[in-house]
This record gives C-alpha cells, sequence and structure tokens, in this order.
C-alpha cells in the first residue's frame, strides 16, 4: 500500500514537473518569436549590435539579416554599407561572398567602395564638371580630374538614419540620408533612402529612392566586389558570366564614354552568352571596366546578368530597372589591400556588377536623362537572386 502510493506520487510529481517544463519551453519559443521580425520564415532575423566609432565620435550599429536558410546580410548604417554577404555553395556550406574590412576604421580610410552605396552620381563626370540650366557646376574631382562615385565624401562616408522593416517574408532595413544643397558641388537638398530587404526566396533587395528640390542629376548604385568561390580564395577568372546587353558604351583612357554605343557582336565585350571572365580578359587593355547598355524596357525589372562560379556551385542572378551596368573586373586591386579574415585582395579577385545610368550622362544628351527633378521621385531596384548548380 504504501510503496503504491510513493509510486502514485511519483507519477503525478514527473507529471508536474513535464507541464511546468512545457510551460518553460512555450515561453521561451515566445521570447525568440519576439526576436524575429516576420511570421512566416520563422527563423528570419535581424540582428543589431554596436560595429564602431568615427573620429567624430558617432556610434555605428551593424544589423544581420538572416534568413534561416543560409544566407546573412550585415550591413552597417556608415556609408549604408554591405559588410558581408553570406550565401551557401551547393553543399550547404555558407560562406562570404564579398569583400570587405572587418573595422569601420577601415571603412572610413578605404578609397575601394567596398560594399557601399554609390552617390550622387555613380562612375564618372568628366572633369567634374556640368551644365545644368544655363549654369555650369564644379564638382569634387576626386579621380585623375574627373567626378567619381560622388566626390571626396560620397554617400558611402556619410552617417544613415537606420530603421528595421518588418513584414510577413521578409526582413530588412531602411537607411535614410538629406544630402544638403551644394554636397560636393551638386545643387537640391536630395533626401535619399537605401532599404536593404532579404526575402525567405533566397533574394538581396536594394530599393533607392531620392527627391531634390532643385534639378540636379542623381545616380545610385550599390558597389560590392563579389567573389562567388568564397572569401577572396582566388581570383575570379573562372566564374562563368553573362551579360543581357548587346551594346556597351565604349570609354577613352579616362575611362570617360567617348559618346559611341557599340554592338559588342565578334567582340571581346560580347557576354551574351555564358563565358570565363578570363577568357579574353588579356585582349582589353587594363580589363573590363566598362557600361552595358542592357537590352530592356524602360524601367522594367529584368535579369541584367549571371554568374556562376563552377567549384562552389554558386549562381547569382541580377535584376534591374536601370538602363546599364557597369562590369569591371577588380583591376585596380593590386594586394596593397589586406581585408576580411586577413585576406590579400589581389587584381581580378572580385568583380563588380553596378546598375546604373550611363556615366557622365550630364555631359551626354544622347544618353538617357539623369536629371531628377522637383515633384519628381527617384527610385531604383536591384535584385540579387541566388541558388546553385
Ligand atoms: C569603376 C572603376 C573604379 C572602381 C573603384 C568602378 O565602379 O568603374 O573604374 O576603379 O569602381 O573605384
Amino acid at each position: 500500500m504504501k510503496k503504491k502510493s510513493s509510486f502514485s506520487c511519483r507519477v503525478r510529481m514527473n507529471f508536474f514537473i513535464s507541464i511546468i517544463l512545457i510551460i518553460a519551453f512555450a515561453l521561451l519559443e515566445g521570447c525568440s518569436k519576439k526576436e524575429s521580425i516576420s511570421g512566416k520564415g520563422k527563423e528570419m532575423r535581424i540582428q543589431e549590435e554596436t560595429f564602431g566609432m568615427t573620429p567624430e565620435g558617432d556610434s555605428i550599429k551593424s544589423y544581420i539579416l538572416t534568413d534561416g536558410k543560409g544566407i546573412e546580410a550585415k550591413l552597417i548604417n556608415y556609408g549604408a554599407i554591405l559588410v558581408s554577404l553570406k550565401v551557401p555553395d551547393r553543399e550547404g556550406n555558407s560562406e562570404d561572398i564579398t569583400l570587405g574590412y572587418e573595422t569601420l576604421e577601415e571603412y572610413v580610410q578605404d578609397k575601394s567602395y567596398f560594399g557601399g552605396t554609390i552617390g550622387r552620381y555613380a562612375n564618372r563626370i568628366s572633369k567634374g564638371r556640368f551644365t545644368l540650366d544655363g549654369v555650369q557646376y564644379t564638382l569634387a574631382a576626386n579621380d585623375n580630374g574627373n567626378h567619381l562615385h560622388g566626390g571626396l565624401k560620397g554617400f558611402n562616408k556619410v552617417i544613415w538614419k537606420p530603421e528595421k522593416i518588418e513584414s510577413t517574408d521578409s526582413v530588412g532595413i531602411k537607411f535614410h540620408y538629406l544630402s544638403k544643397d551644394g554636397d560636393e558641388g551638386y545643387p537640391g537638398n536630395l533626401s535619399t533612402t537605401v532599404t536593404y530587404i532579404l526575402t525567405e526566396n533566397s533574394e538581396l533587395k536594394i530599393y533607392f529612392e531620392a527627391e531634390t528640390d532643385k534639378d540636379t542629376p542623381v545616380n545610385l548604385t550599390h558597389h560590392s566586389y563579389f567573389n562567388l568561390a568564397g572569401s577572396a580564395k582566388r581570383d575570379i577568372l573562372e566564374h562563368e558570366l553573362t551579360i543581357v546587353a548587346d551594346r556597351y558604351t565604349p570609354v577613352d583612357g579616362r575611362l570617360i564614354p567617348t559618346g559611341e554605343i557599340k554592338s559588342v557582336k565578334d567582340t571581346d565585350m560580347d557576354f551574351t552568352n555564358p563565358m570565363s571572365i578570363g577568357e579574353r580578359i588579356q585582349n582589353i587593355v587594363g580589363g573590363y571596366d566598362h557600361n552595358y547598355v542592357l537590352n530592356k524596357e524602360k524601367g522594367k525589372l529584368s535579369l541584367a546578368a549571371r554568374v556562376y562560379e563552377p567549384e562552389s556551385g554558386r549562381v547569382m542572378e541580377l535584376y534591374t530597372i536601370e538602363p546599364g551596368i557597369q562590369f569591371y573586373s577588380g583591376n585596380f586591386l593590386d594586394g596593397s589591400i589586406t581585408g576580411k579574415g586577413g585576406q590579400t585582395y589581389h587584381k581580378h579577385y572580385a568583380f563588380c556588377l553596378e546598375p546604373q545610368h550611363f556615366p557622365d550622362s550630364p555631359n551626354q544628351p544622347h544618353f538617357p536623362s539623369t536629371i531628377l527633378k522637383p515633384g519628381e521621385k527617384y527610385t531604383h531596384l536591384i535584385v540579387y537572386k541566388f541558388s546553385n548548380r
């Protein structure tokens, strides 16, 4: 009898312990869900941390967007920079496929625009000059007498105001910046936002928006250096590239468009069919650094480029609504930069594909216009879609 009652007592005890454990697990689960943003992809998350302090004493934050399936994008509100992007290979191993640095100090010193938001004008404006509405404007000349990527203090060197974005199937972060009238020589106050969204479909989307109070040229882009082999292990010459463009804009010795729009057919510039980047690069003086004229309907989101890295199996597709894309084969990397994980960045250790309007458009009236007027809204969207083969 005694034995029986102690047995049933133990059973009851176990029952109560189980109930307590179930409640504890349910509470824990509830808490961790609060940290996750988004309902559908239950593991999609934004994680905020301190990244560093600028020389002026501003605290800079990092934001890690995770899709729960191996893609992880780390952003900072200095330069609205993409610091790292981890993507799985065909075996499911996630590795960082972008070049960059580990510390804020290095991003402050950086001259290569690693992962940065580029503005107000991506690529070059000849001699840093243009005339608009009868007024000649002089911009910062930071590249052999030309204006490059927004000047001495472009959008990759300013502090952006961050705002987390929640939705049912994605996580993201929106960065705001007001570029003041006269900034780097440009007219008008330009209110700008750049929004990075990681979706449950293995896409990283970047939306750009801007509004002005005076006519002004605007041409924003994103400047990640990619190496799909992961962590800049080797050069990118074996990567297979397709660019959906029958034409390109040739450049002079200063890398300023000559104004011609030429066919790529039967030339070493042709990437309309998949071709390894290294196949013909020795025939291109200095390497690829050209704007391609995309085959597309104006303003329509469409495939601009596809890159496949045979060893890892990683595939990156790039969609844009912009009329052009700059293909840069990392020609100026010369081994003098040590980046993340102590890696040395040698020539052709990364490529950039920068959707944009054509370089020097403010001085080339037959190129699509880049002038934004008061009351209009500048919008631009880039989608990077990742998969494996
Ligand atoms: C340009 C290159 C430049 C590189 C880094 C690219 O967008 O096309 O000419 O060297 O950015 O500044």
